[in-house]
């Protein structure tokens, strides 16, 4: 997965009411093949609502063929501001891995996108839906290539044996 670098200047949020929000567009770039963000002004700093669709070269899990797949990543993320009052124990959330941005409000929410996009991505990815994955006896691709193997599942002798352990 290739994340561009996101950075987004959200002055226009500083003197914001809480609730207040401001819409950015990605462009197509690497493996964002679009996204809509917004961003809210709350109490701790800036809450990311973020809605991306990823493609992203993939090897099938069945067939091992490479292949794009696309997904959509939908998640919220609060990015806390540094050095406001309610934000003292920074420290301790930065532990836990939260993410923050300074007075300059520069955004950069680069790393959000990679880690929840790694957490979402499908663990078994497939080059289509109905993959039918590589003829167990010869390699070649099942519905794809007529490999011919599938005559040996007829084959007398295996039925024989079929029989054999059905009784
Ligand atoms: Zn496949
Ligand atoms: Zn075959």
């Amino acid at each position: 997965m290739e994340i561009p670098k996101l950075v987004y200047d959200l002055i226009s949020l500083q003197r914001a009411s809480n609730g207040d929000s401001l819409r950015e567009e990605i462009l197509p770039n690497g493996s964002i093949e679009i996204g809509h963000l917004e961003f809210m002004r709350v109490n701790t700093g800036v809450l990311l609502r973020a809605n991306i669709l990823l493609t992203y070269k993939i090897e099938c899990s069945r067939c091992l063929k490479e292949a794009n797949t696309s997904f959509p990543l939908v998640f919220d993320e609060v990015f806390y501001l540094a050095g406001e009052e309610e934000n003292s124990d920074l420290d301790d959330l930065r532990v836990d891995g939260k993410f923050t941005f300074d007075q300059s409000y520069l955004i950069d929410i680069t790393e959000a996108v990679r880690q929840y996009g790694e957490v979402t991505a499908p663990m078994q990815p497939l080059c289509e839906e109905n993959c039918q994955g590589l003829c167990p006896l010869c390699g070649a691709f099942i519905g794809v290539e007529d490999c011919g193997c599938t005559l040996m599942y007829t084959d007398p002798r295996w039925s024989a044996l079929s029989a054999l352990k059905q009784e």
